[in-house]
Parts: C-alpha cells; sequence; structure tokens
C-alpha cells in the first residue's frame, strides 16, 4: 500500500500516516463562518483539503474515508448582518432574517466551492443542529472541573489542562505577556475562554443549564467532531491562522472531556494567501471572492491549478500572471486528454501527493506525463498520419492514464470543462476568419480581408503573420461577442 507522509504541526516533522482504523479514515477541517462569500483565501483549504481526501480515498477506497467539515452558522458577524437588515426596515423576525442569511449563504459557498472542483465533504454539519452535543460536553467538563459557570457565562479554566499551547508552542505566561486574550471581571484567570456566553432576547439563543444563551465558536467543532468522528480521530485540518487561539481550545475541550481519546492525530495547516505580494484587504482594492473572479471569466478549474501550483504548507501568491499560464496549460490538456475514460493515475504523480500532498511536484510529474503524450502523438502521426493518431489505442490508454492522473488533483472532471469547449467553438471561428482572411487576400479582395483583419484586432484576437502561415491567440482584452459579429 501507498505510504503517506504528512507534516503533523503536533509533532513540527513529517511522520507516516497511519490511520487509526484504515477501514474508516477520518478528517474534520474546520469550515467557515456562514456571513458572506468565500473569498479567495478561504478557497485554498478548500482546496488543498480536497486533494487530501481524494489522496486518502484512491489508497484507502472511497468508501473508507470520512470527511467532515462544519458551517459555523451561529455568531456574531451573522446576528450582525442580520439585525443589519432588520434595522433597514425588514419586518421579519431576527430568527428568520438568520436563517435566510445563513441558508443564503450556504448555498452560495456550495455553488462556488463545486466551481472549485471540491467534493462535497462526507457530512457538513450545521452547528445549530448540535446545540444539544454542545451543552452536553459543557456540563461534562463543569463536572470534571475544566470549567466554571459566572453570570450565565461558562468559561473553560486553561490551567486545568496541563498541555494547553503544544500544538502552537507557546506557553501560557507568554500568551497572557502577549495579551492576546480577553481580560473580563467575570474570569478567573485572563487566558480562560468561552463555552457559553448569555443572549439577550434581541439575540438567537437555546435554554441551557446556565440561562438562555448561544455557544462559543470552539466548542462547536469539539462536539461535532466527537459526534460525527469519536473521542479519537485521524486528521484535523484548517488554516495556520486557526492554530491559536481557535485548535489550541478544541484541543483543551476535547482532550478534557474524554480523556480517553487522543482527539486528532495528526494536525495539518494550510499558509495563508496573498494577492500580488500583499494581504488581501478591501483598502487595498485586491479583495476578491471566489465569485468575483468566476464572474470576470477565470473558470474554476484555472483557480484550482493556481492554488495547486504552491505547496500547501508556504504563503503563496495569486497572481495574474499564474492564471493566465495555468489557463494555456489546461487548455492545451484539456485539448489532447480527449474524450476517453480515466484511467490509474501515474504512481509518479501518487508519490507526489503522498510526501506531505506535494501538488506543485505532482503539477511538474504531469507535465512530463503530457510531454510524453505529445512525443506519442507526434510519432503516431508520422507512423499513421494526421487524422489517426487520435483512435489509435496506445494513444488512447496514454491519454486515460493522463486524465486519470489529472483526477487525483480534481483537474480535467467531467462538467468542468465548459470554458475549453467554448474556447474551441471560438478558436475555430478564429481559424476560420483567418482562412476567409487568406482566401480574399487571394483573390484581392482587400476591404474583405482588411475588415477581418480589424475585427479580429477589435475582438482582442492577437493575430501575426508568419512564413508558415498565421498565428494567433486570445489576447487579456479578449471579446467573444465581437468576435462573433464580424
Ligand atoms: P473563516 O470563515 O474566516 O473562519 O475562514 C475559513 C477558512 O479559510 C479557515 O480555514 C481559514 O484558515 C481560511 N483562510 C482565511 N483566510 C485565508 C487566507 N488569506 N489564505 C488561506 N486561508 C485562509
Ligand atoms: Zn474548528
Amino acid at each position: 500500500m501507498t505510504t503517506i507522509r504528512l507534516t503533523n504541526t503536533r509533532t513540527r516533522r513529517k511522520e507516516v500516516f497511519t490511520p487509526i482504523d484504515p477501514k474508516n479514515v477520518r478528517l474534520y477541517v474546520c469550515g467557515p463562518t456562514v456571513y458572506d462569500r468565500a473569498h479567495l483565501g478561504n478557497g485554498r483549504p478548500v482546496v488543498v483539503f480536497d486533494v487530501l481526501f481524494r489522496l486518502l480515498r484512491h489508497v484507502y477506497g472511497p468508501e473508507h474515508v470520512t470527511y467532515v467539515r462544519n458551517f459555523t452558522d451561529v455568531d456574531d458577524k451573522i446576528n450582525a448582518a442580520a439585525q443589519a437588515r432588520k434595522a433597514a426596515g425588514d419586518p421579519r423576525s431576527l430568527e428568520e432574517l438568520i436563517r435566510e442569511r445563513t441558508d443564503e449563504t450556504i448555498g452560495w459557498y456550495h455553488t462556488d466551492m463545486d466551481a472549485l472542483g471540491a467534493l462535497r465533504p462526507t457530512k457538513e454539519p450545521r452547528a445549530t443542529e448540535w446545540i444539544g452535543a454542545m451543552i452536553a460536553m459543557i456540563e461534562d467538563l463543569i463536572a470534571k472541573g475544566h470549567a466554571y459557570e459566572r453570570e450565565g457565562h461558562v468559561l473553560f479554566r486553561v490551567r486545568s489542562y496541563k498541555e494547553y499551547g503544544a500544538l502552537s508552542g507557546r506557553s501560557v505566561d507568554d500568551m497572557i505577556a502577549g495579551a492576546r486574550v480577553e481580560v473580563a471581571p467575570f474570569k478567573e484567570d485572563p487566558m480562560d475562554f468561552v463555552l457559553w456566553k448569555p443572549s439577550d432576547a434581541e439575540l438567537p439563543g437555546w435554554d441551557s443549564p446556565w440561562g438562555r444563551g448561544r455557544p462559543g465558536w470552539h466548542i462547536e467543532c469539539s462536539a461535532m467532531s466527537h459526534e460525527l468522528l469519536g473521542a479519537s480521530f485521524d486528521i484535523h485540518a484548517g488554516g495556520i491562522d486557526l492554530q491559536f487561539p481557535h485548535h489550541e481550545n478544541e484541543i483543551a475541550q476535547s482532550r478534557c472531556a474524554h480523556p480517553e481519546g487522543s482527539f486528532a492525530n495528526y494536525w495539518l495547516h494550510n499558509e495563508m494567501l496573498q494577492v500580488e505580494g500583499k494581504k488581501m484587504s478591501k483598502s487595498l482594492g485586491n479583495f476578491f471572492t471566489v465569485r468575483d473572479l468566476l464572474d470576470q471569466g477565470y473558470p474554476g478549474e484555472v483557480i484550482r491549478m493556481v492554488y495547486l501550483g504552491t505547496h500547501y504548507g508556504k504563503p503563496m501568491d495569486w497572481t495574474d500572471d499564474k492564471a493566465r499560464q495555468a489557463k494555456q496549460e489546461l487548455r492545451r490538456w484539456r485539448k489532447y486528454a480527449l474524450d476517453v475514460e480515466a484511467g490509474e493515475p501515474h504512481p509518479e504523480v501518487v508519490d507526489a501527493l503522498s510526501d506531505d500532498l506535494n501538488t506543485h511536484q505532482a503539477l511538474t510529474e504531469l507535465r512530463v506525463i503530457f510531454t510524453r503524450l505529445m512525443t506519442l502523438k507526434v510519432d503516431l502521426e508520422q507512423q499513421c498520419g494526421a487524422v489517426h493518431w487520435a483512435s489509435r489505442d496506445d494513444y488512447r490508454s496514454a491519454a486515460a492514464r493522463f486524465l486519470g492522473s489529472c483526477r487525483l488533483l480534481g483537474l480535467l472532471q467531467d462538467g468542468m470543462g465548459h470554458w475549453s469547449d467554448i474556447e474551441a467553438q471560438n478558436s475555430e471561428r478564429i481559424e476560420q476568419l483567418l482562412l476567409e482572411r487568406a482566401a480574399a487576400r487571394k483573390a484581392r479582395d482587400f476591404a474583405r480581408s482588411d475588415a477581418v483583419r480589424d475585427g479580429l484586432v477589435a475582438a482582442g484576437v492577437v493575430v501575426k503573420d508568419t512564413p508558415q502561415g498565421a498565428e494567433w491567440e486570445f489576447g487579456t482584452d479578449f471579446d467573444a461577442a465581437k468576435l462573433w459579429s464580424i
């Protein structure tokens, strides 16, 4: 069986991955807080851990992997969005407005992440559907002396868990010195964090032994992962920004409530995404949602390829240049992968992914495999002519394995190639216009040939006349509507 190695944040080492039960490999990824569209940075963990999910399914079998990713649908930002709508005069109740906002955002999330080619996780629990499990876990923590109630709040007693800080390598005293904690009069210790907080009549709330209130964010993941994956599971993943305090707090809650379990054995963290070398921010004008880019005409598959060009453990930079290159490459790959059934992936690609999810290396291997496929095509063209290479069994089986290798990274999926079908139609149109132009020139109909040339320029097609004939490419300002009105 393939050996997978993963860099475990918990030990800071690359380790051989050994699942607790190879018949049920369990992965938990912290999901989005559903108050707004996912931004380009939010798409990165979705795509990189989707590749992990695909690799685990490949190695252990699709039916032997359980992937849970939650929706945080109770949160102060969600409440604020709903309250703003109410303040703007919406007559509906706050509950209705919150439900509408979270349902709508979950719908967007699905559409946008589907467009990036991410498989849906096995389970996508909504926090509000697991409040009972959270209350039970909090009661258990209080009974075990790890939590206490003050003024309607329940707080986790950080000093009661000796290993607190081990994941991020910080001591409790460093953290206090760093003052990244909220001081509140009702806390025994400034480090203690909220498990439950009171809700006034204006806010969503659930009845609990501590009055009407709502859960803190960290307890959601601890309770849902326990309910759906158990007290010990294999991999917990998320962005590096969640390592402290979110993951540190999840560990403290889960290990104290379920000392019989190990919680997560392997921790994976993706680094952050930047845009053109800068932190993405609304004030810099470089803040994009995934939907913005899709609407601007970047195919989801192209966005995916750009994510996968950088190892998940390194900061990545989104640039237009990378997107352009990815598009060019995918256009060629799609053209020559043909309409074959995907075959077994090449071992070089499986090995690259098994080496700590090295997607960058896997893409390099795919390029080598594609070059071999093109060499085979040229050989076959010489042997059997320009038309027949594509129907040869040897070409088709090599293309099938190339396709199967791409699919392991979620590239060249069925249903994601719409953009390239449209491009193929546009290419055909351009080729046909160039033939028309050549014929017009030959017939000395310069009015027609100039009209075609000008039309192509206006449509943003870059044409270069060479001794071998006209060469062309789509310019950055390509406009399909203008192309079809020539
Ligand atoms: P949030 O909804 O803000 O909790 O974020 C959802 C996921 O996106 C988390 O796993 C974050 O770590 C991740 N994330 C947020 N910003 C970025 C970024 N700029 N680059 C990569 N991942 C990010
Ligand atoms: Zn979480």
